[in-house]
């Protein structure tokens, strides 16, 4: 796919003419803290910031949605709702573009998931490169996640006054094609693109002490271990860190109905496999009743059930679970530890 090139003073009339015909979703500032949030005027874009709080996942997959609706007496067919709009995320980072993917895994390989398919399906993601670590708790580098080939339709990388645009996709290459703003990168651009990229490298530090590849080998010798009742001792089971986690995908459904008591409708909410209910099922028992176990089996879930299951790590290093824990509980030092237990 071909590289392009876009000076940043026409980043913004690019922004614009993108909010002509698409919702742009974009990380701005809320109450003083950095969020994925709709974009009203190009100048709240914030390509530059980092660490929001929660991912943008919930532009494919929202917090709480309508699935059908019915009558309660049976007189008309319950009517599927799938809602989806046109939408562009600018702006996202290598690690919820690797999360996406995860997420892309989960809603299409076993039940094909029409509500989130459809959202994403008329999404386009337009990537942006980091330049530094978004604190001491983000991993990425080790995650594999600070460099992604695949996963977005655009993917911008700041060379001086310049983007260097890599195009994923035709609809990628089709949106810069149209815009007409954009050149071809010279020999001078693929330079300082490569040498961008190394500096960025060197900027950012291997946060595990061994070859991540080696995790599930290491989770799976620990599962006995007395660690997971030193951490449920210390968590609090209130779910946060599967709130703001970009790959976590787990949803109840309920059925509700109105006030009027002749319609209702059937949604779904994100749920959290650190809750205490979670794992409790129809005859009262509960598969996860202590809460060490709901903290090895989020640990087992993202460093080895989801790469068994897709050949891909369940975390990507984002750190958010443990700027949200107000114990922090710090993946880093738990998968550390688990090394150091071997
Ligand atoms: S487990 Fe934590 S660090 Fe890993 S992807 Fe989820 S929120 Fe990010
Ligand atoms: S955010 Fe921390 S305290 Fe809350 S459930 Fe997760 S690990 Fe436990």
């Amino acid at each position: 796919m071909p590289l392009k090139v876009i000076e940043k003073r026409d980043v913004e009339p690019l922004i614009r003419h993108l909010m002509e015909r698409f919702q742009v979703v974009g990380i701005k500032k809320k109450d003083g803290k950095n969020t994925y949030g709709v974009i009203e005027s190009p100048a709240e874009l914030r390509l530059d910031s980092c660490a929001t709080i929660t991912s943008p996942k919930k532009y494919f997959f929202p917090q709480r949605e309508t699935l059908l609706q019915f009558a309660v007496d049976g007189s008309w067919e319950p009517q599927a709702v799938v809602e989806a709009q046109p939408r562009i995320i600018f702006g996202m980072r290598p690690c919820d573009i690797a999360a996406t993917w995860m997420l892309d895994m989960a809603f299409s390989e076993v039940n094909a998931d029409a509500n989130y398919l459809e959202k994403r399906k008329r999404a386009l993601i337009i990537g942006v490169d980091c330049k530094e670590p978004c604190d001491e708790y983000c991993f990425c580098k080790s995650m594999g996640t600070l460099e992604v080939e695949t996963g977005y339709d655009l993917f911008f990388t700041a060379a001086d006054d310049t983007y260097i645009v890599r195009t994923g996709t035709p609809e990628g290459e089709a949106l810069l094609g149209e815009w007409g703003k954009a050149r071809e990168a010279l020999y001078e651009d693929r330079v300082k693109l490569r040498a961008v990229q190394r500096e960025k490298d060197e900027r950012f530090k291997e946060a595990l002490e061994f070859d991540v590849e080696e995790l599930p080998r290491f989770l799976e010798d620990s599962y006995r271990s007395l660690l997971w009742d030193v951490l449920g001792e210390k968590c609090l089971s209130c779910g946060s860190c599967n709130l703001v986690c970009p790959t976590c995908y787990c949803f109840n459904v309920l059925d509700e109905v109105k006030l009027n008591l002749s319609e209702g409708e059937r949604y779904r909410v994100w749920d959290s496999c650190q809750l205490e209910g979670f794992a409790k099922v129809a005859t009262g028992e509960n598969f996860r009743e202590r809460r060490g176990d709901r903290v090895r089996h989020r640990f087992f879930r993202k460093g080895k059930y989801m790469k068994e299951m897709f050949g891909r790590f369940g975390c990507v290093g984002c750190g958010r679970c443990t700027r949200a824990c107000l114990v922090h509980i710090n993946p880093i030092e738990v998968y550390n530890q688990l090394k150091g237990g071997e």
